[in-house]
């Protein structure tokens, strides 16, 4: 059960409760590939939401669902533990249909109780390489009917800077319905910047590593200014990810974003206490049956 699971691990350090992708011997990560697919079929995967928050009006606009895995040992496993290993050996392809469909099913019922944030979901390269990816987001769509105003992707920047025309033009076909799409993780690779203005795309989301001295360097304050004026001057929207502290805030305000997610604002949490703490509607929704 999804809350008590939350319950039980309420108040305790987070970062001691999980262990690192790259600390795993070669052993555990075999197990861990197995033990993935295993998860599956036991449905031990839980999504969080973490919340967007524009600080003009001090509320959430949208919710990104982060996966985590209930291992019935191992306590909870964070993303950055599996999800490259999934990747890897293709179980991302699985694991993402199941965030998919959750997400699906979470929008439409948030949708239909006047809830009208939109959840955004993080695709990997490897899911989106699949000729039927979009043919299989499209099915969970109509499966669930959420109102496409509801979603949003999240595409990493290494991602987006080199997809093919095939994937351009379904991205574009979704935006077209209502869809939005984001660029994640930007700063972290390298963009073709005349590139990234020929993107189907509504926003970008800065990376925290960009805007982690930003209170007290001034490189790191020319960079981050450079940057956001060139995405706001592509028509393209900021959010500002990774937020620790009221120091960066008040940098990036004056620069001129408004958009921010991060544990300064809002740690990651289950569903219910999302709606209680994020959308003015406490009442607990009952999951779709099935
Ligand atoms: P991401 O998409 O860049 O997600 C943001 C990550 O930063 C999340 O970590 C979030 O908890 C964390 N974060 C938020 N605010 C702060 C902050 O103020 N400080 C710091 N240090 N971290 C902050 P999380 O949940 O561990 O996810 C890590 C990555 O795993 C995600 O990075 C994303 O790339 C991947 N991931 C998560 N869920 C999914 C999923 O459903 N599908 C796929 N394909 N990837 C996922
Ligand atoms: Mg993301
Ligand atoms: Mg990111
Ligand atoms: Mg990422």
């Amino acid at each position: 059960d999804i809350a008590m699971y939350h319950a039980k691990h309420e108040g305790r350090g987070r970062a001691e409760m999980y262990s690192d992708a790259l600390a795993l011997e070669a052993s555990d990560r075999a197990d861990l590939e197995r033990d993935l697919l295993l998860a599956l079929e036991r449905d031990e995967f839980l999504l969080e939401f973490q919340p967007q928050i524009d600080i003009q009006t001090g509320r959430a606009v949208a919710a990104e669902a982060l996966v985590r895995w209930a291992h019935p040992e191992r306590d909870i496993v964070m993303p950055g533990v599996f999800v490259p290993v999934a990747e890897e050996s293709g179980t991302i392809v699985a694991l993402g249909d199941w965030v998919m469909s959750r997400v699906c099913e979470t929008a439409a019922r948030w949708s239909r109780a006047g809830i009208h944030q939109r959840i955004a979901i993080n695709i990997s390269t490897r899911e989106l390489g699949q000729a039927d990816f979009f043919l299989r987001l499209r099915h969970a769509i109509a499966t669930h009917q959420v109102p496409n105003g509801m979603l949003e992707l999240e595409i990493t920047e290494s991602l987006a800077m080199d997809m093919e025309a095939r994937v351009l033009d379904q991205l574009a076909a979704l935006r077209r319905d209502g869809l939005r799409i984001a660029i994640d993780d930007f700063g972290t690779g390298y963009s073709n910047l005349s590139r990234l203005k020929e993107l189907p795309v509504d926003r970008v989301k800065i990376d925290r590593s960009l805007v982690r001295d930003i209170a007290t360097s001034s490189e790191a304050r020319t960079i981050c200014s450079a940057v956001v004026g060139l995405i706001q001057g592509l028509g393209m929207e900021v959010v500002v990810e990774g937020i620790e502290n009221q120091a960066q805030m008040d940098m990036l305000r004056v620069i001129g974003c408004t958009l921010f997610q991060g544990y300064h604002l809002a740690m990651p949490t289950g569903e219910q206490d999302y709606l209680g703490r994020y959308t003015g509607n406490p009442a607990m929704l009952e999951r779709d049956a099935g």
